[in-house]
């Protein structure tokens, strides 16, 4: 499916990329939308699902982006309340892939330590990351992608840890791991492997363990961002070539997301980008979702085009009144919509928010 079939289908009189990027309006009333995120490896039936999905859809959501669980029981849930299904991938961070982890140790990534996220996850037992630069990495996600699309229970797919591990943490999160990340450490500069290195050497000229100073080197910055990014073509094609929409969970802006994390996700050929704009890890309020959207939306614009963007917003943080502060905060700024993390943290009065935000 192209991407203008896609935003008809999600319920979207206007059809964005139809416009010449200096004469995009402000999103129509009617193409804000409503996602949410939702575990969907949970002990439910399909009757229960379907009355979770009745709840969101009676609260004007469109769709559901679902990680876990039975594709088809969810899906068939979904499409019954009228939500389109799609599937949440996790890209990079292969932590739940034994097989990966068994037969190809080798296709983790490598601090500057020169130690394996595999052997050594940085951070959290879970933070175990593939080489972007790799082939037989991309070859094998690329599968994994195509093998979601053409499966007729999924109206699109939906990446996240489309990254490398966090060389900085955001600020709201430095005291829960006791840590000052003023500067970048090498335990949590990623990636060093023997591909990397090669494959840079033959760009650049050098290795980078004998750059003197990595964290100011812009070539060997790039090369990272740009490895991650070539990753994200290949699977962008795998769901376009099964005529499905491809979205991603990114950074909150483009320029915190290179800098934290590798992600130059402003340049990627997606259908939609759900920024996480979590205010309270970054130790901001809701004006900050603001600014963060204006950055979002216009680096998009910048590129020529007007692929949506959905403000990606954190429950914990949010309470009803905040939630619906925070909705019409992100519509101001020109979002095309919000998605919500996740689904069982909605309160009736989160939907009665939200209701209220976008009437
Ligand atoms: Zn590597």
């Amino acid at each position: 499916m192209r991407r203008r079939d896609f935003v008809r289908s999600a319920g979207s009189a206007v059809v964005l990329g139809a416009l010449p990027a200096c004469a995009t309006p402000p999103p129509a009333e009617s193409s804000f939308t409503l996602w949410s995120w939702v575990h969907g490896n949970r002990d439910r039936d399909a009757a229960e699902w379907r009355r979770l999905f009745a709840r969101l859809r009676e609260a004007g959501f469109q769709a559901v982006l679902v990680g876990g669980g039975d594709i088809e029981l969810v899906s068939g849930a979904a499409r019954a309340e009228g939500l389109e299904y799609h599937r949440w991938f996790w890209t990079l961070n292969r932590n739940g892939d034994a097989r990966v982890q068994e037969d190809h140790p080798e296709w983790f990534t490598v601090s500057r330590n020169l130690e394996s996220s595999l052997e050594h996850p940085p951070y959290v037992g879970y933070y175990r990351w593939v080489c972007p630069s790799r082939a037989p990495v991309r070859e094998y996600l690329r599968g994994r992608i195509a093998e979601l699309a053409a499966n007729p229970a999924v109206d699109g797919v939906h990446l996240d840890y489309v990254r490398h591990c966090d060389v900085i943490l955001p600020r709201g999160l430095w005291e829960r791991y006791d840590l000052v990340q003023d500067v970048e450490h090498p335990e949590f500069d990623f990636c060093y492997c023997e591909v990397c290195r090669e494959q840079f050497a033959a760009l650049d000229g050098r290795d980078p363990v004998e750059i003197a100073d990595p964290t100011a080197d812009e070539a060997w910055r790039r090369f990272r961002w740009d490895s991650v990014t070539g990753a994200v073509r290949e699977l962008a094609d795998a769901a376009h070539e099964n005529g499905k929409p491809i979205t991603a969970a990114v950074f909150p802006t483009p320029s915190i997301a290179r800098r934290l994390v590798r992600q130059d996700w402003d340049r990627w050929p997606l259908d939609r980008f759900f920024s996480m704009l979590y205010q309270g890890f970054y130790l901001e309020d809701i004006p900050w979702i603001g600014d963060g959207v204006r950055e979002g939306v216009a680096a998009l614009r910048d590129r020529g085009d007007a692929t949506p963007l959905n403000a990606g917003l954190y429950l914990p943080s949010l309470d009803p009144p905040a939630l619906g502060e925070a909705v019409a905060t992100a519509r101001r700024a020109g979002a095309s919509g919000v998605s919500t993390f996740e689904m069982d943290g909605l309160t009736d009065e989160h939907l009665a928010a939200l209701r209220d935000a976008v009437s």
